[in-house]
């Protein structure tokens, strides 16, 4: 009778070992389509964001490139550098101190900040004032 109990014991302790095999293999299962489905979601976070930056390029081609800023004339005001005809810069329409780093548009004349005027630039291709065009100037020559 003993026996019997030991007996019939051992044989559900089996099933119950069985029964974690089956679970440990479902959980692997899961695991495993938990991971795809991880990599996926990588893949498509990476070429989404590829395509983001190619539409951010686009976008900047309407500016000028730094490169370009630079053949710009940059004087510090009150310096005769550079004639500098207006007293204020259009864009933050504040009067220019004497010293401050003033960049020429040689088209037009008109002269902004240098800060103010290469945030502008880099994503416009004109004067901020009079909207002549900057590009033209390089590609064709000015007179
Ligand atoms: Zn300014
Ligand atoms: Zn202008």
């Amino acid at each position: 009778m003993h026996r019997l109990l030991l007996e019939s014991h051992n044989e559900t302790s089996v099933d119950g070992y069985q029964r974690d095999m089956n679970f440990d293999a479902n959980m692997v299962i899961i695991l495993a389509a938990l991971l795809c489905a991880l990599i996926l979601a990588l893949g498509l976070n990476s070429i989404l964001r590829c395509a983001m930056r190619s539409s951010a390029a686009v976008a900047q081609r309407t500016g000028l490139k730094k490169r370009e800023l630079r053949k710009f004339p940059v004087a510090a005001y009150g310096s005769s550098e550079v004639e500098i005809t207006v007293t204020e810069c259009a864009i933050c329409l504040s009067e220019f101190a004497d010293g401050e780093r003033v960049r020429v548009l040689p088209p037009c004349n008109h002269s902004f900040h240098k800060t103010c005027v290469d945030t502008w630039l880099l994503s416009h291709s004109s004067c901020p004032n009079c909207r002549h065009s900057l590009i033209e100037l390089h590609v064709v020559g000015s007179d």
